[in-house]
């Protein structure tokens, strides 16, 4: 692969708020060696293919911190009920679609039938596009928690497990199947009717069980955690990742700062905004989901982001899109309300997508920014995101995407398995 060099770029580094004006950034062998202003750059006479950005913006590739791959963009309570030849195929184009929209790298918080782990392997040999994916494989409940019940079904769906043994057993089950991470619920969702937000449906010892376990055989856990006691939870016993977070009290948020080194965020609230103002047309009325609690659960996320942000506590973009309310692609959506909902500014939220979520991707700290050593992932945009965010749900403005120094041009505009109109019987 001949390096790269890209010159005449409004360039985000992701390190800090900065944006260069007239950056470079230089690329070898999926590598980044060079990003930053162009007047400090001196190039060694290597031979190089050298693209003009045009005043383009540059940015590191986004992660998206929570994703479900599996997910078939269907209503709620009809998730993943297709059958398994049919759910693989929706995967594979959902995580072309993922990389095509911005984000090169993905955190599974699930994944029914076991699809990513084959997915990411695929990924990775090259055979199909994807983000960098840290796979996990069904989600870990009790019995009558909400991952026994949400996508109904058998064990395909689903690992139920009551106990520390048969907890453990459960994760060394995860770890044989060469997963990255043990996705676990610690309470429900307002939606279920008997495993709310609140109720803890593990006990401590069942919570230490997986997680140690977990972190034994090298893999990291994520949990469903929305209360503040299913967070206290998660952090007493080594959760790496929370997902939602609504409700914090003192107490959490302190808990949560006090781990601030290791631990990250992500309230993950296109779901409940989504289910909010288009529910209605999925026979989910906005007044019956306020009366579920679903209006309370933003206002308390925006409060609670506010008291993260305000401990410094990384706060991380992205979840539960892949429904037919919040469609594979639309995930930077979740960078508007991290401007509008909690009131950051256009860099901060792309400080979250970039950085932060980089950091919570890959441990080794590889991804997130472009700096010399770290891999060559990153976004080039038609239009100025540091100024307004929006334009990165633009698939228009999205005009390439790098990962390891590869390319990919044009994701959004075709599917490379399917023959375009204009090309058949010509
Ligand atoms: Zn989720």
């Amino acid at each position: 692969m001949k390096p790269m060099l890209i010159h005449n770029a409004r360039l985000f580094c992701g390190v800090d708020e900065e944006v260069i004006d007239d950056g470079t950034i230089w690329v070898m062998n999926g590598f980044v060696r060079y990003a930053g202003p162009s007047v400090d750059f001196r190039h060694d006479g290597t031979d190089v293919e050298v693209y003009d950005a045009e005043g383009k913006f540059v940015m590191p590739g986004m992660t998206e911190s929570h994703v479900h791959l599996s997910y078939n963009n269907a209503h709620p309570q009809q998730l993943n009920n297709q059958p398994l030849p049919l759910a693989m195929l929706d995967a594979v184009e959902n995580a072309r679609v993922l990389l095509g929209s911005g984000f090169t790298s993905a955190i599974s918080f699930g994944s029914a039938q076991g699809l990513d782990v084959p997915l990411r392997d695929a990924i990775n040999e090259g055979r199909v596009c994807g983000p960098r994916l840290a796979a996990s494989d069904r989600d870990l409940g009790s019995t009558g928690s909400n991952a026994d019940g949400t996508f109904g079904g058998d064990e395909s769906k689903k690992i139920i497990a009551d106990g520390p043994w048969a907890i453990r057993k459960a994760v060394r089950s995860l770890a044989k199947k060469r997963c990255d991470i043990v996705k676990i619920f610690l309470d429900g969702e307002a939606l279920n009717e008997y495993a709310p937000p609140g109720v803890l449906t593990y006990s401590d010892e069942e919570v230490d069980a997986a997680v140690s376990e977990a972190h034994i055989r090298g893999m990291r856990v994520v949990c469903h955690s929305r209360s503040a006691a299913a967070v206290k939870q998660a952090v007493r016993f080594g959760v790496d990742i929370i997902g939602h977070a609504n409700y914090l009290d003192e107490e959490a948020v302190a808990m949560l700062e006090a781990e601030r080194h290791r631990i990250f965020v992500g309230p993950g609230i296109a779901w409940e905004i989504s289910l909010l103002d288009k529910g209605a047309q999925l026979g989910l009325p906005r007044d019956a989901m306020e009366q579920r609690g679903y209006q309370r659960e933003v206002d308390e996320t925006i409060a609670s982001v506010k008291r993260l942000r305000e401990s410094n506590v990384r706060v991380l973009v992205g979840g539960d899109y892949g429904l037919n309310i919040t469609p594979h692609g639309t995930n930077a959506k979740d960078l508007e309300y991290f401007v509008d909902l909690f009131g950051m500014s256009n860099v901060e939220a792309l400080l979250c997508a970039t950085r932060d979520g980089g950091a919570a991707a890959n441990t080794e700290g590889m991804v997130g920014t472009l700096e010399d050593g770290k891999y060559a992932d990153l976004v080039i945009v038609d239009g100025d995101p540091s100024v307004d965010v929006r334009v990165l749900q633009d698939h228009d403005r999205i005009v390439g995407v790098m990962k390891a120094g590869i390319m990919h041009c044009g994701l959004m505009q075709s599917n490379p398995y399917v023959a375009q109109e204009n090309t058949i019987n010509k």
